[in-house]
């Protein structure tokens, strides 16, 4: 009896206290309705097995590829999602979203003076929209007249070795690449047509203009430079180094290693280019890049996905990743036959690889019969055959617990049913 009163009197102060600042602060109640503690809505349906993709019967795979935007990309945190859901309760100005997004962003990488940010649908939205704000600046005719560029400049000049499947989203703007080869070339290819340089990062060993000579030759000849550096975080440094380089703008994507939302991705660059690439892009409208709707729930989720990829302990996940890929490799030491190898790409997926080969006379299998074999395994697993190397490349930074051991499982019982 008596403990009843003290609890009752307890829970009455309680809620008491509850009260108050309910009445304060009306709005505070009003977010606390959306806070975590509220229980997950239950779900009846679509979606109320826990996997939608095997209700359409789509199968989902094990990704030992990596951050392929045809798998998916990357899985997010569950941490962005509560925040993306919370914003998704909310309207907002989207104009003013970005903006301050930006600057926040900006704050987030310490970028230089004079650089912001912009969040876009992806990598590819950022290249399209930064060319077309280069192209138009803010003139209100060439903004809605563009990718017709009569009076504006029309070429971009390109390494030979740097084109690649992504330079459509430069072309989209109506701009006609210009390709060279060497210093000399690039010399003359300048005029005053001449809108941008464009580097592809990932293909800087290839070219002969490394990263770094390229943007100062563009300074030489003041055309603006951008780096297309989509896939190349890790390192987490990469944010800000091109940046720090001098590169005019710069573009990543949010939906790969830095685990954000699938459909983001960051233009970073000189402000008034930046302010020019949002004229250009949705949710304006008449503009090329209308179709490239980036959302508020993607905004915020790339603040949220920067803050904790800048928080990650790197060397413990590079830790985790190599420790991942000897637990299949210890498995499949155990074939005669087969070995395995580690390597690191120097740039894109700068992750920890392992190699698998085999010795075709023991081992009667082809690296192709054995990729293919394991897609359409139960569960599928995706490994690549190494480009143009021999054997398998696999690696594991997007591997979900369990399935490193899922792989070596398979893997061996593959090799083994095909050993002499
Ligand atoms: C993935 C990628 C892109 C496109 O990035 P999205 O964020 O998917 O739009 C562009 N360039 C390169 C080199 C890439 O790897």
């Amino acid at each position: 009896m008596r403990l009843n009163t003290n609890w009752n009197r307890r829970s009455f102060i309680g809620s008491l206290g509850a009260l108050a600042s309910a009445v304060a602060l009306p709005f505070k109640g009003a977010f606390a309705a959306a806070s975590p503690q509220k229980p997950a809505p239950t779900i009846t349906g679509f979606g109320s097995t826990g996997n939608p993709y095997e209700e359409l019967g789509v199968p989902t795979v094990i990704n030992a590829e990596g951050t392929m935007t045809v798998l998916g990309g990357s899985l997010p945190h569950p941490e962005l999602e509560a925040v993306m859901a919370r914003a998704g309760r909310h309207f907002v100005s989207i104009a003013d979203l970005e903006v301050a997004a930006g600057n926040r962003i900006t704050q987030m990488l310490k970028l230089p003076d004079g650089y912001t940010a912009l969040v876009t649908s992806g990598a590819a939205a950022a290249m399209q929209s930064g060319l077309a704000g280069i192209l138009t600046g803010d003139n209100e005719a060439f903004i809605r007249q563009i990718p017709d560029l009569t009076g504006m400049k029309s070429e971009v000049i390109i390494q030979k070795t740097h084109r690649n499947p992504f330079d459509h989203q430069l072309r989209t703007t109506g701009i006609k690449l210009v390709e060279i080869e060497t210093r000399e070339q690039l010399r003359r290819a300048v005029n005053e047509r001449t809108a941008m340089m464009h580097f592809s990062n990932f293909a800087n060993a290839a070219g002969q203009i490394k990263v770094d000579e390229w943007v100062k030759l563009g300074k030489q000849y003041n055309i603006p430079c951008m780096n297309d550096a989509a896939a190349d975080t890790p390192p987490v440094s990469h944010l800000w180094d091109y940046a720090n380089m001098g590169y005019d703008l710069i573009t990543f994507s949010g939906g790969k290693a830095i685990r954000g939302p699938q459909c983001a991705g960051l233009l970073i660059g000189r402000k008034d280019l930046v302010a020019c690439a949002l004229l250009n892009n949705s949710p304006h409208e008449d503009t090329l890049g209308r179709s490239q709707k980036v959302g508020k729930e993607e905004i915020i989720g790339m603040i949220k996905a920067l803050e904790m990829y800048l928080n990650e302990d790197h060397d413990a996940l590079e830790k985790e990743w190599q420790a991942r890929l000897q637990l299949v490799s210890r498995e499949l030491a155990k074939i005669p036959g087969v070995t395995t190898s580690f390597f690191t790409p120097d740039i894109a997926n700068h992750v920890p690889h392992m190699r698998i080969t085999w010795d075709e006379a023991k081992v009667k299998i082809t690296p192709q019969e054995v990729s293919k074999t394991l897609r359409s395994s139960k569960p599928s697993i995706v490994i690549g055959s190494g480009e143009g190397h021999p054997g398998l490349a696999m690696n594991s930074f997007m591997l979900q617990p369990g399935e490193p051991e899922i792989i070596a499982q398979q893997l061996s019982r593959i090799l083994k049913e095909h050993s002499a």
